[in-house]
């Protein structure tokens, strides 16, 4: 399979679409149709499931997307968050400097009149107020968000370590070369956590959570990854061990989530009167802040080291949809098929009559598909029936587990035909059964 052939089935099938399309579209942008927005609010709650509602020592949380520069100043974005930028003086493209695949030579047009590299941060800004006075960041990563928040939080609910905050949210990046569909955006979604340690426990909780992790991504279907431990040289200055959990992407093996240890460097930075505290990062003094984002144990305070998972849903959507797609030949005929887990298909079921100018058949379907959707089985599809062949193949390319057709024999048996995605089976049901059957079929 191709990039190119999700990309198509994205767009065809209402998925996922070029943003600002109608006025020639903005690099780096895309908006997700009415399939994409199921699916991707599948993933995210598979997500949330697993790491707050399942655990008792996890607390969610939802902050501003926009930051007071003073924020992403203490977090070392203003001052590392850099890509290498690249011009080329002859084609006028930009790129960075690892993009290059031969040294001194343009990946467009492969001359050798190059600019110096030079450093470009990734941060977006915005102005606020009429007068745009006030200076605002649009966040480049959730954690900030969990950072600024960590002592509210422990405020009131006075948490014991170990105990994490979790955010899913929106984070923007100035990328040079967006690319690769939903892959490398400029504007995406975070899944993190941080999960806040005592020091002395912080490679036990590190192997934790690569293991946790691992787990749900094969959970919801993604199997073809490989773990990528980063080298002591490639290590954030702060982090004593980053595993990078890649996926055999169409475009090749890319991350996918990064599990760190980020040691006291993210409370620590962020702390005011940080020479009172054992803090073993080097942070950057902090006369801005005005709380100590510590806790308090035996009569001592100190601040605590973290774990962090941080995963893109843009990218887990894509890992989800390249895992799913097959093309199976049946006869002489192909057939494209999205072999989702049931949980994250964007549509449970579609209810099919078996001829469209049958009013008995049409209003027995509504019926069972009224049904599932006030017993909380949603989204359904109500067929208007007729060419049952051209449903199945709709319904097979977007991932639907199963196509409930209702028929003749329906009237006297009051058995539907459920026909299953993936083996294509078929078996006849009760319709007093359709609910439970399909509820127990969705269940991550
Ligand atoms: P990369 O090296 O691919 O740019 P990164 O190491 O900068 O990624 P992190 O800062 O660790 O990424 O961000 C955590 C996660 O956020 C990544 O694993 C990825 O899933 C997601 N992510 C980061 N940048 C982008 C982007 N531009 N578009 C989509 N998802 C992104």
């Amino acid at each position: 399979m191709q990039l190119e052939d999700l990309v198509a089935l994205c767009k065809r099938r209402g998925f996922v679409y070029q943003s600002s399309a109608i006025y020639g579209g903005l690099q780096g942008f895309f908006d997700y149709g009415p399939l994409g927005v199921e699916l991707k609010n599948n993933i995210k709650n598979a997500w949330w499931r697993e790491i707050v509602h399942l655990r008792e020592d996890v607390y969610g949380l939802d902050s501003a997307i926009i930051l007071n520069k003073s924020v992403l100043n203490h977090s070392g974005h203003s001052d590392t968050f850099h890509d290498i930028l690249i011009d080329c003086k002859e084609c006028k493209c930009r790129f960075r400097d690892d993009e290059m695949k031969t040294k001194n030579e343009c990946p467009g047009c492969g001359c050798a009149d190059l600019s110096q590299p030079r450093e470009f941060n990734l941060m977006m800004h915005v102005n606020l107020g009429p007068t745009h006075g006030v200076h605002g960041v649009l966040r480049p990563e959730t954690a900030q968000g969990v950072f600024i928040n960590f002592k509210n939080v422990c405020d009131s609910f006075s948490p014991t370590l170990p105990f994490g905050i979790a955010q899913i949210g929106k984070a923007f990046r100035n990328e040079i070369t967006p690319r690769n569909f939903v892959f490398r955006v400029r504007e995406f979604e975070q899944m993190e956590l941080e999960f806040f340690i005592k020091r002395d426990q912080a490679d036990k909780w590190f192997a934790y959570w690569v293991e946790q992790r691992v787990a749900w991504w094969k959970k919801i279907g993604v199997t073809n990854i490989k773990l990528l431990n980063q080298k002591p040289q490639e290590l954030a200055h702060y982090s004593s061990a980053t595993t990078d959990i890649a996926f055999e992407f169409p475009h090749g093996l890319e991350e996918v989530e990064g599990i760190a240890n980020r040691g006291d460097f993210d409370l620590g930075s962020h702390t005011k009167m940080q020479e009172q505290f054992d803090i073993k990062a080097k942070v950057k003094e902090n006369k801005d802040s005005v709380d100590k984002l510590c806790m308090h144990e035996d009569g001592a305070s100190f601040i605590p080291n973290l774990v962090e998972t941080s995963s893109g849903l843009d990218r887990a959507f894509l890992a989800v949809l390249a895992s799913a797609y097959c093309v199976e030949k049946i006869d002489e005929s192909e057939r494209v098929v999205l072999k989702l887990h049931p949980a994250l298909a964007p549509i449970k079921a579609a209810v099919i009559p078996l001829a469209k100018n049958r009013p008995e058949l049409v209003a027995l379907a509504r019926k069972i598909f009224t049904n599932l959707k006030a017993c909380n089985i949603f989204p359904v599809e109500l067929e208007s029936g007729g060419n049952i062949g051209k449903c199945y193949r709709k319904h097979d390319e977007i991932g639907t587990p199963f196509c409930i057709t209702v028929d003749f024999d329906t009237l006297e048996t009051n058995k539907v035909t459920v026909r299953d995605r993936d083996t294509m089976q078929q078996i006849h049901v009760h319709i007093d059964d359709v609910v439970t059957f399909i509820e127990e079929k969705i269940r991550l």
